[in-house]
């Protein structure tokens, strides 16, 4: 294939529609983030989630073979950073329910998928996917054989159903708008107590309203504040046995599959927040002369660090789209694309941003300036969604390990 970056007609419709529908439509949702409790900020992006709902943007990530109108990850890239850009809480609530269902995606069967999907394919309500993975005490380690303890919630068979107990933690949205749970949530549980961590995780389905969770607390967080990360427990829960997604044991590989695909994203989550600190930064260096002589871009320290700051966003966004195009390909260096990303994307957002504010200076310190906002949705970047330290780099580690492993795969050299 050629190297060719260039968007389609139909890829820069969407670029310039979703521009056009954050602006509009998201930009005033922010308001709800000033709101005092967890709850209450979440509940207020209601009607905000409803509208892209309602313009088809869920249905716009949701893959056509199942019924969606997505044509692959660069589509969700293009998408996800003029929304992300403009407000990060409720483009997580979209994008956090599209990880929710991945596992069915990736794991359902043809009539699974289609009784499941079918809510979060109509272009009306606010359907809420969850994809539980994280648990009170982490995740980083959730393969950990022995004496580790992995992944605690248990999920037994009886009769024709699955019992599931346990806790979760961090999992977006799953508690839904009533407390009672999301439309669907897939939980991570350990199936078999004796077998080896690779054998002993499954991916299962629950249904909402969930008879049997219980909604433990809304964790105040330091950013994407007006976005739900609950934590709840799962008290004898009951789920019928066709809900098991895959195969019973392969749970640990449909969690890395798709949290896969969601790391290139992660990386234009970075993009579109450094974005944001730029077109600020840009235009006060251009009008403000702060007392003195000349507007300070003319001040070379001043270019040269925006300069630095674009040049980063410009390497995080290709290398994302790179990734994309790697994994709708189902190319061989995917995976370490995806993760490079991510990893890349997301710490270049926290300290460009950072920089940037040195750029405006004591006027970034102010609420009216959007860097508190973005520093603080960029701060969990490099920590969710897999951590940089704990999930992240290992993944890259542990490739470069393999004696298979070829370096040069991710250039198309072989
Ligand atoms: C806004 C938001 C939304 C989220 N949405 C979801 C969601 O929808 N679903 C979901 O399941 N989770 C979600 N999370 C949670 C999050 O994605 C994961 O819990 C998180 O990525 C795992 O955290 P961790 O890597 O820090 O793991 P932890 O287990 O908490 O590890 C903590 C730290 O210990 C160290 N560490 C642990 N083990 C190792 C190791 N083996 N090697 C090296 N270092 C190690 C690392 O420094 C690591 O950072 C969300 C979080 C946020 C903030």
């Amino acid at each position: 294939m050629a190297i060719d970056f260039t968007l389609t007609a139909q890829q820069r419709d969407l670029q310039l529609t979703s521009r056009k529908f954050a602006k509009e439509v998201l930009n005033d949702a922010k308001a709800a983030e000033l709101l005092s409790s967890p709850e209450e900020r979440f509940l207020a992006t209601k009607p905000t989630y409803e509208a892209m709902v309602a313009s088809g943007y869920l249905r716009k990530c949701i893959p056509a073979p199942a019924g969606g109108d997505n044509a692959g990850l660069i589509d969700m890239a293009i998408l996800a950073e003029e929304f992300y850009s403009v407000n990060a809480s409720v483009t997580l609530t979209m994008l956090g329910t599209v990880l929710g269902l991945l596992p069915i995606l990736l794991g359902g069967t043809p009539d699974l998928c289609k009784w499941l999907l079918g809510p979060f394919l109509k272009t009306s309500g606010a359907p809420l996917a969850g994809f539980c993975s994280s648990e009170p005490g982490g995740s980083a380690n959730a393969g950990s054989p022995p004496p580790g303890e992995g992944v605690r919630t248990m999920a037994r068979r009886e009769g024709g159903n699955w019992i599931i107990n346990g806790r979760k933690k961090w999992v977006s949205s799953a508690t839904g708008w009533n407390r009672e749970g999301a439309d669907v949530l897939c939980v991570v549980c350990r199936t078999d107590p004796a077998a080896p961590p690779d054998a002993a995780i499954s991916i299962i389905a629950v249904e909402g309203p969930v008879t049997g969770l219980v909604f433990e607390r809304a964790i105040d967080t330091i950013g994407h504040r007006a976005h739900l990360v609950p934590q709840f427990g799962l008290q004898n829960v009951v789920t019928p046995g066709h809900n098991l997604l895959g195969q019973e044991g392969s749970g640990l590989a449909l969690t890395a599959a798709a949290f896969t695909g969601t790391a290139a994203l992660v990386g234009i989550f970075g993009v579109a927040l450094m974005r944001a600190a730029f077109e600020f930064a840009l235009h006060f260096a251009r009008t403000e002369k702060r007392g003195g002589v000349h507007p300070i871009i003319e001040h070379q320290a001043v270019g040269y660090a925006l300069a630095d700051a674009k040049t980063t966003i410009e390497a995080a966004r290709y290398l994302s789209w790179r990734a994309c195009h790697a994994l709708d390909a189902q190319s061989p260096a995917a995976e370490e694309l995806a993760v490079e990303a991510k990893i890349f994307g997301s710490e270049a957002a926290v300290r460009v941003i950072t920089d940037l504010m040195r750029v405006v200076g004591i006027d970034s310190y102010d609420h009216e300036a959007p860097f508190a906002r973005l520093l603080q949705d960029a701060l969990a970047l490099p920590i969710f969604d897999g951590g940089n330290m704990g999930v992240r780099r290992r993944q890259l580690h542990m490739m470069f390990r393999r004696s298979d492993y070829d370096s040069l795969a991710a250039c198309g050299a072989t």
